[in-house]
């Protein structure tokens, strides 16, 4: 709940409830006449009458085409206006920025996407944020009014304050990004780790939706976790939860980019899995890749996975190694939270079969019992723009579940 919530009357915040209540079926369900809706809230007519009144006011809904009658008048259908206002969700990587826009019904408007500045100051890596969101929004289509951006960004993030904590990949501390955004756009902000935003944008648009409990799990540069518990993203106390890629897996094992040793990531990150790789090579196995020095100089996880693709046997043995560690994860994963399903993205284990099958049965070899082990474990299907998906979900969710309509009314 948002401080706005606490601080209007009861009349006022119960009003906003159930507004956000019903304009959430109609995302959910829309197109959807009112005599539904009103059974499904149990809301009284006349207080259904109001509520639909202002929304359609607010143009954030519109009526539809008829609906099927059993009989009788057919009703008028309510459903989401897709096409006179927008929201910004952008990816902050550490290698890339990459915006889109989307419609209120997630239909994606216009994105963009540019080099992230390399080894950036603070000051820098804000204005390659704003450079991004800049360019998107002159794409936009005409007569679209953004409500609000959301940003997803790698590390330690507070939600509330909107400032990234630390982002070890950039090297940076303590980034007011909320504060700067907001200063420039005068619109609603909202920041969050990224991983955690990815779970959210799978729970309203990809392979969680309707799933209570999921994890979504994302392996790239770095290894991290979004958690959905009973419908709801789980922070915990100081927005650490999910940070599975600092699990210990070996006690003496390597140093990791957080300082302890034996982390997951400093096992399955992608730079751990190309130095496991260049390990092989240099020792003497024989290889497709690395033939020349300055091959192992540049090599990346997608090399790797092409040889491993064309059969090189010591890139597939990488890869097969890189999923059992992190099925050995994913299974502590399941272990402790008992999820139904896990949600696999990243550079690392989102596009190789290689290390996805092998985790996938790895998992479920360590999981406690037959019904923890019956655990569904995909790939996420919502592609490239996965993690600004998962930023634009981030900033429509608090919008629904707060006072949108008076914004749109401006
Ligand atoms: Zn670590």
């Amino acid at each position: 709940m948002n401080m706005d919530h606490l601080q209007v009357g009861s009349f006022q915040a119960m009003k906003l409830l159930n507004q956000s209540t019903v304009l959430n079926l109609i995302r959910q369900s829309g197109p959807i006449s009112r005599s539904e809706l009103a059974k499904l809230t149990k809301l009284t007519p006349a207080t259904m009458t109001n509520i639909v009144g202002e929304l359609l006011d607010s143009r954030l809904v519109i009526e539809s085409d008829l609906g099927q009658s059993s009989g009788g008048r057919k009703p008028i259908m309510l459903k989401l206006n897709g096409s006179s206002f927008c929201v910004i969700g952008v990816y902050a990587g550490s290698r890339r920025i990459n915006a889109i826009a989307a419609a209120l019904d997630g239909r994606i408007c216009a994105e963009t996407e540019l080099q992230a500045p390399a080894a950036p100051g603070r000051s820098e890596f804000l204005a390659g944020l704003r450079r991004a969101i800049d360019e998107v929004m002159r794409k936009l289509p005409t007569q679209r009014r953004v409500l609000g951006i959301g940003v997803g960004m790698h590390g330690l993030v507070d939600p509330q304050q909107g400032r990234s904590i630390y982002a070890p990949h950039l090297n940076l501390r303590d980034i007011p990004v909320k504060a700067d955004l907001q200063g420039r756009y005068s619109l609603p902000v909202e920041v969050e780790n990224d991983v955690r935003a990815l779970s959210l944008g799978e729970s309203w648009y990809g392979q969680g939706q309707g799933i209570a409990n999921f994890i979504c799990v994302n392996s790239g540069t770095g290894v991290g976790a979004g958690i959905i518990l009973d419908h709801k993203l789980y922070h915990g106390t100081s927005f650490t939860a999910g940070e599975m890629g600092h699990s210990t897996i070996d006690l003496e094992g390597p140093l990791c980019s957080c300082g302890n040793y034996g982390c997951l990531e400093a096992f399955v990150g992608s730079p751990a899995v190309v130095r496991r790789f260049k390990d092989r090579v240099q020792s003497g196995a024989a290889s497709s890749l690395g033939k020349e020095e300055q091959q192992l100089d540049h090599l990346t996880v997608e090399m790797i996975q092409l040889a491993a693709a064309k059969g090189d046997s010591v890139a597939a043995g990488v890869l097969h190694e890189t999923g059992r560690y992190l099925g050995a994860g994913i299974a502590n994963l399941v272990n402790t939270l008992n999820p139904s399903r896990i949600i696999v993205s990243g550079g690392v284990a989102g596009r190789s079969s290689h290390v996805f099958d092998t985790l996938r049965q790895e998992a479920r070899r360590r999981a406690l019992t037959a019904s923890a082990a019956a655990v569904s474990i995909v790939q996420s299907g919502l592609g490239a723009n996965a993690n600004a998906i998962g930023a634009f979900t981030l900033i429509l969710q608090k919008l629904f579940e707060g006072n949108i309509v008076e914004l749109a009314k401006r």
